[in-house]
């Protein structure tokens, strides 16, 4: 039986799908306005190894991760550089599949657009409307009024009370109660919007998850997810406005994954320390960062910098030396016939993970497996290694994503490598404010035809041919 944290009931609970053999789960996916950052790669990596072990596990599971692309930062963004907000919010859908894809992430079942729901999003405002838990105000905007909603607050254990403190109704909103949400926009000039009973504009943020995820896996359904950071108002808010029109449970189990902190804040763009995943896979490839995220529990806060990747890649090398050490001596490797050592194995690896999705530990069987097959390796036990090879790469390896595609091959060759050592040395030397020897390495490459540029991410370089 899995066992899995619930933030709505605040304790581990017995996984208990609503329709036997079915997990129908909705994950909260990026605002698409620019290239994901590393932060945004954990809950992707944690629920796609999640949804991996629940099928595993024998579990057929629909799983729908949606993309927000209408919102303010979007038609920012986009006034900003001089472009359509939708064409946008297209092109970092694209850039978005590109490196989940890149992190070995499998597709959900489902990723909807907010923009491809707006009859959905209409219906729903319109019935809460008309079950009394939503009011129109003059400008157009349609507000939900959080008071008529019992249980609000049970999900992020917040007090109406608590939350009134320093909330206010700014001039012209025509709210009746600082704590009522936005269902519906109405439009400002220059900006996309929608026709509606209210007049012209767009959905709240809240609104469009509801939609999205009652229309595609049904007015309840087993597990939302997302970073902890949505717990409220996000949650709280879809949470309160599915059951109040539908008047029954929305999701089951809620589950939550902490935080990336880079020097000990939350990493998000608008603090703008970003380490976007397409450069961190490029300088340390698929498996080091998944082991990196995997190696924490999803649930807790987990610090990142470029050293700590540094280490995992270093490590992920290590199984993979083994590996194909022991590859080496097959033309194809065969399979072997389970025994009681590697059912052990197998039930130990299920006790695990079953216990609230325990990834770290996972992650140390496989590295003990790997310890094994070594072992054997160096004691020429054929017997003993293609055991453990089994289990790590084919049996636990495929349920985590790790070392289960190929290995990339992105050895730097020599002179990249004598490149680098260039440009670290000449980083410290302009930390150390010795401009005169920082210099002298930029023209003195220049020179030979290679050209450093320095951005907020790091040296580049390129060489001329
Ligand atoms: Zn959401």
């Amino acid at each position: 039986m899995i066992r899995l944290y619930n933030t709505l009931s605040r304790m581990k609970e017995d996984l208990i799908p609503l329709k036997e053999g079915w997990v129908r789960m909705y994950v909260c996916g990026p605002t698409v306005y620019g290239l994901i950052h590393i932060g945004n790669a954990r809950p992707a990596i944690v629920f796609d190894v999640f949804r991996r072990y629940l099928e595993y596990r024998g579990y057929k599971v629909v799983m729908v991760q949606n993309f927000t692309d209408i919102d303010d930062k979007i038609i920012n963004k986009a006034n900003e550089i001089g472009v359509d907000p939708q064409e946008l919010a297209d092109t970092f859908i694209t850039e978005y599949f590109r490196d989940a894809h890149g992190l070995g992430i499998r597709p959900a079942n489902f990723h909807p657009k907010t923009t491809e729901y707006i009859g959905e999003i209409i219906d729903m405002v319109r019935g809460l409307i008309d079950k009394g838990y939503a009011y129109v105000t003059k400008r157009g905007d349609v507000y939900f009024e959080v008071r008529k909603f019992d249980k609000y607050g049970e999900l992020s254990g917040k007090k109406l009370d608590d939350l009134l403190a320093g909330a206010r109704v700014e001039p012209g909103e025509g709210k009746k109660d600082p704590l009522d949400f936005a269902l519906w926009k109405s439009s400002k000039p220059g900006e996309p919007n929608w026709d509606s009973p209210w007049g012209k504009g767009r959905p709240g943020w809240h609104i469009e998850c509801s939609a999205m995820s009652t229309t595609l896996l049904g007015e309840s359904f087993d597990i939302h997810a997302g970073g902890e950071d949505l717990i409220f108002p996000h949650h709280e808010n879809e949470k309160a406005q599915s059951e109040a029109l539908y008047g029954k449970c929305f999701a089951k189990y809620w589950m939550h994954n902490g935080m990336i902190r880079m020097t000990g804040e939350k990493m998000s763009k608008s603090l703008g320390n970003i380490f976007l995943v397409r450069n961190a896979l490029k300088a340390f490839g698929r498996d080091a960062i998944r082991l990196f995220i995997l190696s924490k529990h999803y649930r807790s806060p987990m610090d990142f910098s470029e050293n700590i990747l540094l280490n995992n890649k270093r490590a992920a090398d290590r199984v993979w030396e083994s590996l194909e050490r022991f590859e080496e001596k097959f033309e194809e490797v065969p399979v072997p016939k389970y025994d009681s050592w590697m059912d052990e194995k197998v039930e130990n690896f299920k006790e695990i993970l079953d216990d609230d999705f325990n990834t770290p530990e996972a992650v140390a069987l496989i590295f003990d497996l790997v310890k094994e097959l070594n072992r054997s390796l160096d004691e020429d036990d054929e017997g003993k290694a293609l055991k453990a090879y089994q289990l790590i790469k084919r049996e636990f390896g495929p349920v985590l994503g790790l070392f289960d595609l190929s290995r990339e091959k992105k050895e730097l060759g020599k002179e990249e490598e004598i490149l680098k050592i260039l440009v670290d040395v000449r980083n410290r030397l302009r930390l150390e404010k010795r401009f005169d020897l920082s210099d002298e390495i930029r023209n003195r490459l220049k020179e030979i035809g290679v050209t450093l540029k320095d951005t907020k991410d790091g040296t580049e370089w390129s060489v001329q041919q």
